[in-house]
């Protein structure tokens, strides 16, 4: 702790951490960036020259051994999520690490094992569960004013802007594609809508013109519940006028939600009933400060992040059996055990 302080140091300050995170860790009144390594030289200068007090660092084993860095920031490509995690736990850092942790499960266990060993948290920036929309959807579920929750459907198809072509459409090795950039998001958002977890899948994949390397740039799959529930999504990096939405089924209503499959603090909610339609009173709220708030009251050991490594290993096991689906054209049954049972 610098000066009372949380000090945060970023390993990568790419797009996300240029354009979200590093506002909102320091919208924070209890952090402090003071670190940044980016393999891009002139991205950790940058840093350090728009946050002054922040060093760029020359490696990452000098990030980490710097004593004023109590907390790292993860945002490089994903196959790198599982070795950084692995060496900053070692280093005694809690650990944010972006999604999806890890590019298999073998390796997103160890990254939980290898925190919990260290005593140090770990979170994963599952952003779309920090929504306020989505909060007021989970409520109204939870008070049971749609019924028994029948179906969903996810609409996430987006169109990735030219600066975002890079490895996302043309690297598998850093964990590009549809599944793994977008699907990963919305099998969290439906794990923590629904609070159960998801047996089973079917998918189908498409390359729409955009991704190479045997990439894919689109994705429809069907998830089962337990509970008899099963939730259709939609993720894609072609699609330029969708508009994005989360709708939730129910035996007594459904809950339409608009816009809500964004990294803004945007959207609406509208209540369903033979009553009518209600739209849910929604108070906004930046998802990544959100995100972040929950992370470092977890460090200060007042409760959880808002997506743990728990969640973040579930919602990469449902991701990998929708790659799995595509690829084999089967049903898959979800990996069990978890993680940490
Ligand atoms: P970018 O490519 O813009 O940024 C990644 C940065 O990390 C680049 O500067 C890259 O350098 C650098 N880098 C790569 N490997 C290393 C390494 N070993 N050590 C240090 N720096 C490294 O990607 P994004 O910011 O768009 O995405 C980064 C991560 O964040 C991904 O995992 C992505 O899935 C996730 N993400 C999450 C979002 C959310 O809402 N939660 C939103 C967007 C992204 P170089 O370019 O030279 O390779």
């Amino acid at each position: 702790m610098s000066g009372g302080k949380i000090g945060w140091g970023l390993i990568g300050a790419g797009t996300v951490a240029r354009e979200w995170m590093i506002d909102a860790i320091q919208a924070q009144g209890s952090c402090e960036v003071v670190s940044v390594y980016d393999i891009d030289r002139q991205r950790s200068e940058q840093v350090a020259r728009d946050r002054s007090g922040a060093r760029a660092e020359e490696s990452v084993e000098a990030l980490l051994a710097n004593d004023a860095v109590d907390a790292v920031y993860i945002s490089t490509t994903n196959e790198t999520h599982a070795p950084l995690t692995e060496a900053a736990a070692a280093a005694g850092k809690h650990v944010l690490c972006e999604k999806p942790m890890a590019m298999n499960l073998a390796d997103a266990r160890r990254m939980i094992l290898v925190c919990e060993q260290a005593g140090v948290i770990l979170g994963i920036n599952h952003h779309l569960r920090n929504a306020a929309t989505h909060h007021a959807m989970r409520q109204a579920i939870q008070e049971g004013r749609i019924g028994k929750p029948v179906a969903g459907r996810v609409f996430h198809a987006v169109y990735l802007p030219a600066h975002l072509q890079t490895w996302r459409v043309k690297n598998p090795g850093a964990g590009g594609g549809a599944i793994l950039d977008i699907t990963v998001h919305n099998a969290d958002t439906i794990r923590f809508l629904f609070d159960e977890e998801p047996e089973e899948v079917v998918a189908m994949v498409q390359t729409a013109g955009m991704a190479g390397s045997g990439l894919e740039d689109g994705v429809m799959s069907v998830v089962g519940f337990g509970s008899g529930l099963i939730v259709q999504m939609h993720e894609g990096f072609t699609v330029k006028y969708g508009g994005t939405g989360l709708e939730v089924h129910g035996t007594e209503g459904s809950l339409i939600a608009r816009d809500v499959m964004t990294q803004q603090p945007v959207g609406t909610v509208t209540l369903r009933t033979e009553d009518g339609e209600t739209e849910l009173a929604i108070e906004h709220q930046n998802l990544y400060e959100r995100s972040v708030r929950r992370f470092v009251e977890a460090v200060q050991g007042r409760g959880a992040p808002a997506a743990s490594g728990d969640d973040g290993f579930r919602s990469l096991a449902l991701s990998l059996a929708v790659r799995e689906a595509t690829e084999t054209g089967r049903r898959v049954t979800i990996e069990r055990p978890w993680a940490t049972q």
